[in-house]
């Protein structure tokens, strides 16, 4: 369990790998002291799944090898490598070359979570399933820990003491032991964060993304799933099917699980912010990645629609905390003088340089009283297409916007 996670929490233990408890450790305490443990040998075999769809070859035979190398040899089942349908298919037969590694071919490209993963776990012998994603690297006494709590759950003994482990409210990706879902902090698996993806997404990157947070946010999350559009005004639509299959299932309410599972959870209060592009003229405020850097700058480009729907990188929320934000990035200054560049940083609701609102045809910085201005941006000039603030012209046009922001 633990692994990878694209949200917080995660310290990052060299370039490529980092190790990630993706949410707040309830019990923190309980980490310190996993050297100190010895683990009972006497616990049950498992067979680990591992499934892959064009993975570097070096890092998949690293993901072997540290399991093989880190796990006590009588509690590896197998090793059961399921080929989801790569480009070449010769690398998985030449790694069961090593000892305990099967290897299972798809004849078509599964994805993840869904075949892969379920053929793997109808091939395998042994009760206990272990599922790896193809880019880890697994630490000493990383299975022990898992075993040593399914062993406690599957047995009658009560007496353990199972103060080790604590609920996990979500599956954080690939890297899982079968169950409830719990987090073991003594098991630690590295796992490669990939800045690309080595396969592509049929229907796109961003559309595959929307299409699965959306199926979760409709499925699961009753009316709290308007924080999830408020975050992400772009996907809409309904998913009969896996609504339908919930219901069938009988699962359990969202609060419930907010209640039971993750009380933690801080709802947030702006599901009445309102969300648009921000507009002036042709033109809107739109967020740029680019190539290469790390950091997203704020510029105005032509305005985007597609099927009514403004493009992700255009389209702003207004919070109830006044702040401009688009997913978690917050329109900001670092300074408040008059031709202060406005900067996309990380919305943080204590920051009073991140707080806006309207004033008439004018988007006014709250601390500055200055207002947020596109003249730098209009001059055409690749260097300086930025957005700054400026002292309030009510003729200034490039101080006019149209959008959310109230
Ligand atoms: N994978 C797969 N078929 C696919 C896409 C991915 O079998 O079509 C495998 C991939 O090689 C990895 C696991 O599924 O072992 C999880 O995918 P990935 O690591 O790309 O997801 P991430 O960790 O980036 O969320
Ligand atoms: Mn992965």
């Amino acid at each position: 369990m633990g692994g990878p996670g694209t949200h917080g929490g995660c310290c990052s233990t060299s370039d490529l790998c980092r190790w990630c408890v993706p949410f707040p450790r309830r019990r923190s305490s309980v980490d310190r002291g996993c050297s100190t443990l010895h683990y009972d040998s006497d616990l049950p075999p498992t067979s680990i799944i591992i499934t892959f769809h064009n993975e570097a070859r070096s890092t998949l035979l690293r993901t072997v090898k540290s399991v093989l190398n880190r796990t006590p040899l009588h509690l590896i089942n197998e090793i059961i490598l399921v080929d989801d349908f790569s480009d070449d298919g010769s690398d998985c037969q030449l790694l069961t070359k090593l000892p305990k590694v099967k290897c299972l071919h798809n004849t078509r490209r599964e994805g993840t979570y869904r075949t892969p993963q379920v053929r793997g776990a109808d091939a395998a012998g042994a009760k206990v399933l272990a599922f790896l994603d193809s880019h880890c690297e697994v630490n000493k006494d990383w299975l022990p820990p898992l075993l040593f709590i399914v062993k406690v759950r599957t047995s009658a003994l009560t007496n353990l003491s199972i103060d080790s482990f604590y609920q996990d409210p979500l599956i954080a990706g690939g890297l899982f032991n079968f169950g409830d879902l719990e987090i073991v902090p003594c098991s630690r698996v590295g796992h490669v964060f990939r800045k690309k993806h080595p396969y592509v997404f049929p229907e796109g990157n961003a559309n595959t993304y929307i299409k699965n947070t959306r199926r979760t946010a409709e499925v699961w999350m009753d009316d709290f799933r308007l924080f999830y559009y408020s975050a992400r005004p772009a996907a809409r639509g309904n998913i009969r099917g896996r609504v339908e299959l919930r219901k069938k299932l009988k699962c359990k309410s969202f609060q419930w699980y907010l209640d039971n599972v993750y009380p933690e959870l801080k709802v947030p209060d702006d599901s009445d912010s309102r969300s648009g592009p921000i507009r002036q003229r042709q033109n809107c405020l739109e967020s740029q990645r680019e190539d290469g850097q790390e950091t997203t700058i704020l510029t105005l480009a032509p305005c985007v629609t597609k099927e009514g729907v403004p493009s992700v990188n255009q389209e702003w929320v207004y919070t109830h905390g006044q702040q401009i934000r688009q997913k978690q990035l917050c329109l900001s200054l670092s300074t408040t003088f008059p031709a202060s560049q406005v900067l996309l940083l990380p919305c943080n609701v204590n920051d009073g340089k991140q707080r806006w609102q309207r004033s008439g045809t004018h988007v006014e910085h709250l601390t500055s009283r200055f207002c947020l201005d596109s003249d730098l941006a209009l001059d055409g000039l690749d260097s300086s297409r930025m957005l700054v603030i400026s002292p309030c012209e009510l003729s200034a046009y490039t101080q006019r916007w149209e959008g959310p922001v109230s």
